[in-house]
């Protein structure tokens, strides 16, 4: 299969309040098909994984023939975190809220006790994330809420994290994300996240 860049689902200006429009442009049509074009190329010299989908490349890192393992990581990685991180940003406003009484509000409740205690948990593990990465809200295997970060464009779904699980909520931490508007202010950044996160698509995702 030839990995294609996604479109996306709402103009570039759509996130303004939170993201500008040029970082969106730059961080979709530059950096994203960056990784779409360098994945298709790593996998030319391996017919054999034509077949595999994306997550059952990443979540099988290790067993990938050496010469490409790095560039799938980076760069599947990279693909499969951005086509994430778009769906799960929405210029709908209905959505800006954790609606309580839904099955996502009482899992927040049960697992970090309140929604601030929430947000603080997840801009700390945001801002602790030494150079790049990214934060995630990760559905484990025995049905629990975990944030945690990984480096570079690890994800959760692959079988080199740390922690393994289903991401639900994921926030990019690298520079490209927010540089423009937010320069060196990481915290400014995440904080402006909560304004456009797709919570019925969280909702959706934690099945
Ligand atoms: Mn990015």
């Amino acid at each position: 299969m030839t990995y294609v860049l996604p479109q996306l689902k709402y103009a570039f200006d759509a996130l303004e309040k939170s993201i500008d429009a040029k970082t969106m442009e730059i961080h979709h049509d530059k950096h994203h098909q960056a990784y779409v074009d360098n994945l298709n190329k790593a996998l030319e010299s391996h017919p054999e994984l034509k077949d595999k989908d994306l997550e059952e490349l990443l979540s099988n890192i290790d067993l990938l023939p050496e010469d490409i393992r790095m560039a799938v990581r980076n760069n599947g990685g990279g693909h499969w975190n951005h086509t994430f991180f778009w769906d799960i940003l929405s210029p709908d406003f209905q959505n800006y809220e954790v609606k309580e009484g839904s099955k996502l509000h009482d899992m927040i409740q049960k697992y970090f006790g309140t929604y601030e205690e929430f947000t603080t948990q997840f801009k700390n593990a945001a801002l602790s994330r030494f150079g790049s990465g990214w934060v995630w809200l990760v559905k484990m295997s025995e049905g629990s809420l975990k944030i945690i970060s990984t480096p570079n464009q690890d994800n959760p779904l692959m079988s080199v994290s740390e922690i393994q699980g289903k991401p639900v909520l994921g926030l990019d931490v690298w520079e490209h994300a927010y540089y423009l508007r937010y320069q060196n202010r990481r915290a400014d950044y995440v904080d402006a996240f909560w304004n456009i996160v797709n919570w019925s698509k969280v909702e959706e995702l934690l099945g």
